[in-house]
């Protein structure tokens, strides 16, 4: 994929330069409500509360951003999409 792309900007209204970035998730320390309450809910008695997930997609989603030149911001493109090996190649 090229590093740089002329996708539309949503702020400037109209096809510009974009710069194009993998944005890695940031790992978070404390656990979602829902999460702790999953996690209470196994340490008592009773059954598996649901079924164990499934094995995990061989590949990520790649989180991108596109950065404008002309006004400076970022914005996403819709979902990031599937890919085993992505790169970003200067053009
Ligand atoms: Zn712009």
């Amino acid at each position: 994929m090229p590093k740089t792309t002329r996708i539309l900007c949503p702020f400037c209204k109209k096809h510009t330069g974009h710069t194009v970035e993998i944005v890695k998730k940031k790992p978070r320390r404390k656990m979602a409500q829902g999460q702790r309450r999953f996690k209470r809910k196994l340490s008592g008695y009773g059954s598996f509360p649901r079924p164990k997930p499934d094995h995990e997609k061989p590949t990520k989603k790649r989180d991108l951003r596109y950065k404008c030149k002309e006004c400076g911001k970022k914005h996403t493109k819709g979902k990031g999409f599937r890919a085993k090996k992505f790169e970003l190649v200067k053009k």
